[in-house]
C-alpha cells in the first residue's frame, strides 16, 4: 500500500487500548498514518503503544477521554485539532452488557448505546467541518455481525451497532462529493478479550464455517484498506468479516 499518500495524514483510532483499536494503531502507524490511539480507563496501554509505535519508527499521539460525555469529548478534541485536521477516524470503542430482554436493566440497555452510538456522533461531529475543509476523509465505524443479524441477549448491542449502519449510510450520502468515505466494518468472533468470555472453542468451531476466530490484525487490514487512497470508490458499505457466519 501507498505509505507516502497516509504520510502525515491524522487518524484518531478510539478504543485503541483495546484488542481490535491497538491493532488497528500499529497497523495505520505501519502505513505511515500519525495515530492518535485513544483510551478511557486504560491510559497506560494507550502510553504503551504510543512508545511501540515509534520505537517502531511510527508517529503517535495518546488521548484519553470518554466518548460518553460530550462536553469532555468535545474539548479533548479541540485540543487535538489544534495539531492539524484528523482526516481519518475510527470509531471503535464499544462494549457489551448483556441479557435477555426481559432481563435487562435500563441501565444496561441506555450504557452499550451511549459508548457506541452517541460515542460515534460525540467524536465524529466535531472531526467533520475540519475534514471537509481538506476535501478527503475516511471514516470508519466498527460494528458487529450482531446489528446485522441480531442475537439472543444482544437487544442493546445490536440495536448501536444496526444504528450506526443506518447513520454512516446517511452520512456517506452527505459527504460523498467532499471526498469522505464512510464505511462499517462489521466483524464476527475476534479473539480479544471482550469475545474470550462470550465463546469457547467449541462455540467458535460451532458458530463460524473457518472454524476459528478472527485475528485483531485481520480486522486491522480491512480497516487500513478503506483508510486508504485506492478505497475512495467504496462508502456507505458494511463490510463483514466473520470467517462466514452470515
Ligand atoms: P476491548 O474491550 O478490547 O476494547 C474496547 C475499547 O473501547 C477499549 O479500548 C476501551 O477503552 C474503549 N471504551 C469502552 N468504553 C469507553 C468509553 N466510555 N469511552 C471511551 N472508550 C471506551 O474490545 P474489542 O477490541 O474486542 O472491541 C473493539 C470494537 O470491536 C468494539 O466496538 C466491539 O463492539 C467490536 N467488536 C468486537 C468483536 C470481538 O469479537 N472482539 C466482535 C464484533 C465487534 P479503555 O479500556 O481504555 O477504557
Amino acid at each position: 500500500m501507498n505509505q507516502g499518500a497516509s504520510k502525515n495524514r491524522r487518524a484518531l483510532v478510539t478504543g485503541g487500548s483495546g484488542g481490535i483499536g491497538s491493532a488497528i494503531c500499529r497497523r495505520l502507524a505501519s502505513q505511515g498514518f500519525e495515530v492518535l490511539v485513544h483510551a478511557n480507563r486504560q491510559p497506560v496501554a494507550a502510553e504503551r503503544l504510543v512508545a511501540e509505535i515509534a520505537a517502531a519508527g511510527g508517529s503517535a499521539q495518546a488521548c484519553v477521554f470518554d466518548v460518553t460525555d460530550g462536553p469532555a469529548t468535545a474539548q479533548a478534541l479541540e485540543a487535538l485539532l489544534e495539531g492539524g485536521p484528523i482526516q481519518v477516524v475510527v470509531n471503535n470503542a464499544g462494549i457489551h452488557d448483556d441479557a435477555v430482554f426481559p432481563g435487562m436493566q435500563p441501565a444496561q440497555w441506555h450504557r452499550v448505546i451511549d459508548v457506541s452510538l452517541h460515542g460515534f456522533f460525540h467524536v465524529t461531529q466535531p472531526l467533520v467541518m475540519p475534514m471537509l475543509r481538506t476535501r478527503w476523509g475516511r471514516i470508519i465505524n466498527i460494528t458487529s455481525v450482531a446489528g446485522i443479524a441480531g442475537n439472543k441477549g444482544q437487544a442493546n448491542y445490536s440495536a448501536a451497532k444496526g444504528a450506526l449502519h443506518a447513520a454512516s449510510k446517511t452520512l456517506s450520502m452527505e459527504l460523498a462529493s467532499r471526498g469522505i468515505t464512510v464505511n462499517c466494518v462489521a466483524p464476527g468472533i475476534i479473539q480479544t478479550s471482550m469475545s474470550e468470555a462470550a465463546f469457547d472453542a467449541q462455540a467458535v468451531a460451532q458458530l463460524v464455517p473457518v472454524k476459528r476466530a478472527g485475528r485483531p490484525e485481520e480486522v486491522a487490514g480491512l480497516v487500513a484498506y478503506l483508510a486508504s487512497e485506492e478505497a475512495g470508490y467504496i462508502t456507505g458499505q458494511v463490510i463483514s468479516i466473520n470467517g462466514g457466519m452470515i
